[in-house]
């Protein structure tokens, strides 16, 4: 039942507008569904679904989380072709989800928002989308994902490069490396994915690392046909296996905010899988990083390791000092030729908000807002200032230890209780600056002792100008979930909503 009855003449004029169709904008989409909301609708900037899964084709792009977690709890797959799924599958999972669920009518696909701002005579936002178009919405879902702008190094003479120069994230379909000379930038989960996925086709390929990182064994292997018909007839027993693995996660918090002694297992893991798979002591130096494990993302891989070792393959390890027409060079003078170069070089996790996207109360931009110490927001989902904005994996929601599914199912429910509470209220509702302050003085504290910002590292999850952690979640996955688990108005300034040509209200 749609909730704005009296907009529904309008059909520019939304009850819920959510930027993103992946994980997020899906979940959030199916939350409001079972609420009863029906006047929303889902803009993607892509010509498909699937958030990352749809943007990142990279050659071995696949999650490290396992499948049957990785998955929404509402949405069960049991046709899971291995433990941890490939790109592939994840996006027809996610393909289906939306079929299943009668969404695609209410997505706008290869549809930009390029602004929202909020109109506070209105009481609504008004959004502007790449075709032209406008929109009123009662509500702004922000789902466009805190791993979606590529980060471009500084590197000297990047564009002097007469070879092809892409970003992992924006892998051309067609591109073949079949004898090419490739250097490749970057040693992170992305790349330990591309690198023995080209190793065996490029003439060359050349791994500029930086700094290394922990990696453990990636127990990876198919699931059965007999396991797929067993989860199908027994569900329960599929939802077991996710409650055990999401458990078995939950259970790497101490070692990454208590104290990392409790993480020496996986350390030793670590170095083992090292010294098995690395019989070269000189290569093997290069690669122990020297910095506490759980610091930066953990890796999961069992092949990373061998690719390096290929007779074609060549780790780097000596600074890049320019990129040339021709290759790169280092700073010990040498220089290697290359006719195609691979950024595998992350993403701008602590600016996830592109400069004049979503605009709020009295003029402010959320990414000027942002700019100076980073992300923050009230438990990741409002931000003062943005009256009826909410964020799904906003600040210090991304995880290091378990699935970030989880994390957006937590929000998406929330959001969709307030946006229920807001039309009942017929009320607008802007996150209160002292509750947004105390929650995140009590964040700050927990980060302050963890790996991730005492582990010795540098890492996509600390702003960069501040140092402050902006991204990950201190703590059990579950007990974020209780923060959210109702709507809170006590820390919520409400406003009647202004009853103009689209106000909120029944
Ligand atoms: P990343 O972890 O940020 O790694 C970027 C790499 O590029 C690092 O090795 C970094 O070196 C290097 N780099 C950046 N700028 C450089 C420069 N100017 N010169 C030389 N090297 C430079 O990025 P990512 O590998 O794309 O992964 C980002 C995140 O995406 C992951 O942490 C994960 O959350 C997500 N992801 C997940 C999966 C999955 O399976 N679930 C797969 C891929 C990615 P330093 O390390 O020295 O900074």
């Amino acid at each position: 039942m749609p909730l704005h009855p009296r907009n529904d003449a309008d059909p520019r004029h939304l009850g819920v507008a959510i930027l993103g169709a992946g994980f997020g904008g899906l979940a959030m989409a199916v939350e409001l569904q079972r609420r009863g909301v029906t006047d929303f609708r889902i803009f993607e900037a892509a010509d498909g679904v699937g958030g990352t899964w749809w943007v990142n084709r990279y050659p071995g792009c696949a999650c490290d989380v396992p499948a049957h977690l990785y998955s929404l709890s509402f949405a069960p797959n049991p046709d899971w072709s291995r433990r941890f799924a490939p790109r592939d599958e994840i996006q027809a999972y996610l393909e289906r989800v939306v079929g299943e669920r009668g969404l695609a009518e209410r997505i706008e696909l290869g549809c930009r928002v390029e602004q929202a701002r909020w109109d506070a005579a209105a009481g609504h936002w008004r959004i502007e989308d790449a075709h032209g178009r406008d929109w009123t919405a009662d509500v702004l879902v922000s789902a466009i994902g805190g791993l979606s702008r590529p980060a471009w190094p500084d590197l000297p003479g990047l564009h002097r490069f007469a070879g092809q120069v892409i970003h992992s994230q924006q892998w051309p379909d067609d591109l073949a490396v079949e004898g090419r000379r490739v250097a490749l930038v970057g040693t992170g989960a992305t790349a330990a994915q591309i690198v023995p996925e080209i190793a065996s086709a490029a003439a060359q390929l050349v791994v500029y690392q930086r700094s290394p990182n922990w990696i453990l064994p990636r127990p990876d292997g198919p699931i059965r046909p007999w396991q797929q018909a067993l989860y199908r007839r027994a569900p329960w027993l599929q939802k077991l296996v996710r409650l055990s693995i999401w458990a078995g996660s939950e259970l790497r918090v101490p070692g990454l905010t208590w104290s990392n002694r409790l993480a020496a297992g996986h350390r030793a893991l670590a170095l083992w899988h090292l010294k098995r798979q690395v019989p070269d002591p000189v290569l093997r130096k290069q690669l122990v990083p020297d910095f506490a494990i759980g610091c930066r993302r953990v890796l999961r891989s069992s092949d990373y390791y061998p690719a390096l070792m290929r007779d074609n393959v060549e780790l780097v390890t000596s600074p890049i000092r320019a990129i040339e027409a021709d290759g790169v060079v280092t700073t010990d003078g040498l220089r290697r030729p290359a006719d195609l170069l691979v950024l595998a070089t992350g993403f701008r996790a602590t600016s996830p908000v592109p400069e004049g996207l979503l605009i709020g109360r009295d003029g402010i931009d959320l990414a000027t807002a942002w700019a100076e110490a980073g992300p923050e927001a009230w438990r990741g989902v409002a931000v003062h200032g943005f009256p009826n904005l909410f964020l799904l994996m906003g600040p210090n929601t991304a995880l290091g230890h378990n699935s970030v599914v989880y994390m957006i199912e937590s929000q998406a429910r929330f959001v969709a209780d307030a946006v229920v509470e807001l039309n009942a209220r017929g009320a607008t509702a802007e996150v209160r600056a002292a509750a947004q302050r105390q929650d995140n003085e009590r964040l700050q504290r927990k980060l302050a002792g963890s790996v991730w910002n005492a582990g010795g590292c540098r890492s996509w999850y600390l702003h960069p100008a501040s140092g402050r952690n902006a991204t990950l979640w201190p703590g059990f996955t579950l007990s974020y979930r209780n923060r959210l688990r109702r709507f809170l108005p006590e820390a919520f300034e409400l406003s009647p909503a202004p009853r103009g040509d689209a106000g909120t209200g029944p």
